[in-house]
């Protein structure tokens, strides 16, 4: 059993609320949600952060990314807008260490980021 949280999502030890799944790729409902609308993407595979991420990983970032415009689009964001997040080691404020995108919107971001 891995000890990464979002690997047990991933292999379905832990229960999610998801929006996409496809072989590469999950996305689900954060379940502390920062904002009106909060879905986390990750890759299946595991990184600790996108810090781990090498030239070979182009297209999965790729896929990641269209997908969260996608997502965006569905759950009604597009007119509005939102922000697509990673954060990434310590003083990124990352908690998982499994990299993941955070897709928020439905309220006003403010800037800069805390
Ligand atoms: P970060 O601080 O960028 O590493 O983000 C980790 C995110 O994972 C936080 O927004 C948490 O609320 C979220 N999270 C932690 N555990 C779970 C879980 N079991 N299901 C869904 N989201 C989670
Ligand atoms: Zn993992």
């Amino acid at each position: 059993m891995s000890d990464c949280l979002f690997c047990r999502i991933v292999a379905k030890e832990i229960p999610n609320l998801t929006v996409f799944e496809d072989e590469r790729v999950l996305a689900f409902h954060d379940i502390n949600p920062a904002a009106p609308v909060h879905i986390l993407l990750i890759p299946k595979q595991h990184f600790s952060s996108l810090a781990e991420v090498s030239n070979e990983d182009q297209a999965l970032l790729g896929d990641l990314q269209l997908r969260a415009v996608q997502i965006a689009r569905e759950v009604g964001l597009e007119d509005t807008g939102y922000r697509l997040v990673i954060n990434t080691g310590v003083d990124g404020g990352q908690t998982v260490n499994h990299l993941h995108y955070h897709l928020l919107g439905g309220r006003l971001m403010q800037w800069p980021p805390g």
